[in-house]
């Protein structure tokens, strides 16, 4: 029999106490987690042994595994665990920890994920809208902060290149982060004559994300999964109203006659579904708000981690609803609303490498990998 020796980090260990795994040593490693959770399987389940590898500070087994994503943090776990030692938490704790060990620059994860740091993060995007819109000419800063001058000026040439900037960056940093977890998960349980060819996983993948076929498994938290949904599928809606947007920017930036009565149908399309989206937004998220205050007695209330990413997205819905009201309304208070409407935009997208945000692409990778390698 081969013998491991192990290497326990307990730096490890405290970070994922203060990631909101802190009845991590409550557990006693009776297994009733894994034997209630309806999304782990058979063989090898999670999250008891996620608990004892936490517990050990075994943070390489935690950060190579897939588990730790297939988990969709529904809390049946929590819930049933007789020590309250809410495994379910726990895994979000090492979620996050592996968010940050993944990420770079490192010291992003830190300041996004502290409390202290909301005020200066949000307030990033406005200095940024400041110092252009200064560097631009385009007026006095308290007209540039209130939104009318660069709203005026054609905003595709004011904020467009600074939230594509933005938008490149999470991009490659969130691949960056992504392929690193991939490696790490290959390094534990290499890919070799795989069960699943690639393409198929993704389709597979795909599907099980649009029909939330996992998440649905849940018993404890059950509406959790359509409020889940709804918000997904309003973010989908928002992503093609902007690329609509965008279909109706570029020629008009670049001055080219490319327009066809197809296309301005298609265009003319995107207010009403960017509106829908929106609407679907509020509500999707509103649910996730009273079904996490609901079921807090028996799953916990969640963490800062949670809260943030929760209330950005609430925050957008409601800022991006308040601006079109008070555009048709027409009165100037439309363009500060937007302001503020841009800062959670730049908030949740550009710092999406760190933040919650980030769990859509760690999970799906993991879903991908593990079927390709026969865990699911
Ligand atoms: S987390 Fe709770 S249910 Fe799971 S093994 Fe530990 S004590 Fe048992
Ligand atoms: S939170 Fe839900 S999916 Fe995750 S381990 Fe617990 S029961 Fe399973």
């Amino acid at each position: 029999m081969s013998e491991r020796i192990l290497n326990p980090d307990l730096g490890f260990v405290k970070d994922v106490i203060n990631a909101g795994g802190e009845s991590l040593k409550k557990c006693y490693q009776c297994a009733t987690c894994s034997v209630v959770c309806n999304v782990s399987p058979d063989d090898s389940p999670f999250p008891r042994k996620e608990m004892v590898q936490a517990q050990w500070g075994l943070k390489e087994d935690l950060f190579r595994n897939p588990d730790i994503w297939l988990c969709h943090q529904c809390s049946d776990c929590t819930a049933y665990c007789p020590r309250g030692a809410k495994p379910g938490e726990v895994l979000n704790a090492v979620r996050k920890v592996s968010i940050a060990e993944f990420s770079a620059p490192k010291f992003l994860a830190d300041i996004v994920n502290k409390p202290a740091a909301l005020i200066p993060l949000l307030a990033a995007p406005l200095v940024i809208l400041l110092v252009w819109s200064h560097l631009l000419n385009m007026g006095s800063a308290a007209a540039a902060v209130y939104g009318s001058s660069f709203i005026a000026s054609g905003q595709f040439k004011f904020i467009d290149p600074l939230f594509g900037a933005a938008a490149v960056f999470a991009v490659v940093m969130l691949a960056r982060g992504v392929s690193k977890y991939w490696n790490a998960m290959s390094a534990g349980l290499p890919v070799a004559g795989p069960k699943m060819e690639l393409g198929q996983a993704i389709g597979e993948t795909i599907r099980d994300i649009l029909g939330h076929e996992r998440f649905k498994k849940c018993e404890v938290t059950k509406a959790r999964s359509t409020a889940h949904m709804l918000v997904l599928y309003s973010f989908i809606g928002l992503l093609v109203t902007t690329l609509l947007a965008l279909t109706k920017m570029i020629p008009e930036y670049f001055a080219l006659n490319w327009s066809t009565a197809f296309v301005e149908g298609l265009v003319s399309a995107y207010k009403i579904i960017g509106a829908v989206s929106g609407v679907i937004l509020i509500i999707g998220i509103l649910l996730v708000m009273s079904n996490r205050a609901k079921n807090a007695p028996k799953a916990g209330m969640g963490s800062y981690y949670d809260w943030l990413f929760i209330s950005l997205v609430a925050g957008l819905g409601i800022t991006g609803l308040f601006t079109e009201l008070l555009r048709l309304a027409n009165t100037p208070i439309a363009y500060g609303m937007y302001v503020a409407h841009l800062m959670l935009v730049f908030f949740l997208f550009a710092y999406a490498p760190y933040s919650k945000m980030a769990h859509m692409f760690y999970r799906a990778t993991a879903m991908v990998f593990a079927r390709m390698t026969g865990r699911m």
